[in-house]
């Protein structure tokens, strides 16, 4: 792909304005940011966003799932490109994680409208639908959303179907919001890291190769319980020394070859608990994330003969229930590239990593191409009042979009 450059840049002072005051709707005494999707505070954010499309020369239209689609006219029609986010929070959440992704998408189309031009491609700038929680938005333009409603009861036991109604959905018609590559040719997403590796290595940008795939395993161990004190060594079937081996080997796991894929046993529940009574029973999760599908298939047939081996050692009966799979998404190699010519033509340092976090471009990724631009987040934190990236990074990656669609608008059809 061909990168020819403009001078056109996006306005650093109006984004980090923006950013701020969107942070004012469901902002907490912390500082951190309060706005669940679907509450109140949700509704009024995207009021305030679709007044900004408007202002930014876009038209605005919902779908079924309340996803908010803003359309900034091409010189021709046909596919769009596209860009977006989320501006729902978890309960305590920072003004970054995915607004600054919609808030850089306007303001791209803000400079294309202040400049009076116009990609060829239509450009689209969404807000995807209850990110944090149940990520019915792009699964459901992904053709992925399930038809159960219970599935996507609230917490409070609101019904899903009043959720939507509430952001002008409507869950009879799920099945309207899909969306195929003949809509959308390209999907771009900006967001901060989330993590520490970019601040580590003191890059800039981080072009992002994939986003992470996932298993989750409850695995059970039984073993049996009896007398602390008169149960000799040779004669137990102690669950708990079966599970402390198992969380070495899962450890071991994931600190092999190249330690891109990451392994954790992050709950244990052990039976009865007690000092004097040898373990009967444990319960542990186990967690798997990695970018390489097969990896994961290896890393699974591990933990199989892993547990079949510490079974047999222990005296110990082993089950393992899967609870979660997500496939991985990996970002078009392409775009990657054109990320990456974009930097250097702005000299932005850069490194590539893979995302372990969840986006709306993993579901957007299944049907169409993806990439997706980090900024920095400061100390690594996210999902915290403490989430910080300066107006300058913002803005670093704003323009990294913004020349990335300049770019890729001449590659597709
Ligand atoms: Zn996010």
């Amino acid at each position: 792909m061909v990168v020819t450059f403009s001078r056109i840049s996006i306005n650093c002072d109006r984004l980090d304005r923006h950013l701020a005051e969107l942070a004012e709707i469901g902002k907490l005494p912390n500082g951190g940011v309060c706005r669940l999707a679907f509450s109140d505070a949700d509704v009024q954010a995207r009021s305030l966003i679709k007044t900004w499309m408007l202002e930014a020369g876009m038209t605005v239209r919902g779908d079924a799932v309340g996803n908010i689609i803003g359309t900034y006219a091409g010189t021709e029609s046909g596919a769009a490109l596209a860009t977006g986010s989320h501006i729902d929070t978890v309960p305590v959440g920072g003004r970054y994680d995915g607004c600054l992704g919609v808030l850089a998408g306007i303001e791209v189309a803000r400079v294309f409208h202040e400049n009076q031009f116009r990609l060829r491609h239509p450009f689209e700038v969404i807000v995807f639908s209850d990110e944090e929680n149940s990520v019915i938005g792009c699964k459901a333009i992904a053709g992925n959303a399930s038809t159960d409603s219970e599935r996507y009861r609230r917490k409070d036991g609101t019904p899903i179907q009043d959720c939507l109604a509430k952001v002008g959905g409507n869950w009879e018609a799920l099945s309207s919001a899909k969306r195929d590559r003949h809509d959308i040719a390209a999907f771009m997403e900006l967001h901060v890291e989330q993590g520490g590796v970019l601040e580590a290595l003191d890059k800039q940008i981080g072009v992002v190769t994939g986003i992470v795939g996932q298993y989750r395993f409850m695995v059970q161990i039984i073993g049996r319980p009896n007398h602390a004190g008169t149960t000799p060594m040779t004669m137990r079937k102690d669950a708990l020394v079966a599970a402390a081996q198992l969380v070495l080997a899962i450890n071991h796991l994931g600190m092999l070859g190249n330690g891109e894929q990451v392994a954790t046993v992050g709950y244990l529940k052990v039976s009865p608990n007690a000092t004097n009574v040898v373990p009967a029973c444990v319960d542990l999760s186990i967690d798997l994330r990695d970018l390489s599908e097969e990896n994961l298939q290896f890393m699974i047939a591990q933990i199989e003969q892993e547990c079949q081996a510490i079974a047999k050692n222990t005296g110990t009966e082993i089950t393992i229930e899967q609870k979660l799979h997500v496939l991985p998404t990996l970002a078009k190699t392409e775009l990657m590239a054109v990320i990456e010519k974009v930097c250097q033509e702005l000299k932005l340092s850069y490194t590539h990593l893979p995302s372990r976090a969840g986006h709306d471009a993993q579901e957007i990724g299944r049907f169409t191409d993806m990439g997706m631009i980090f900024v920095p987040s400061r100390e690594g934190i996210s999902h915290s009042q403490d989430e910080y990236t300066s107006p300058e990074q913002c803005a670093q990656g704003a323009n990294v979009l913004l020349h990335t669609l300049l770019a890729i608008d001449h590659c597709y059809p």
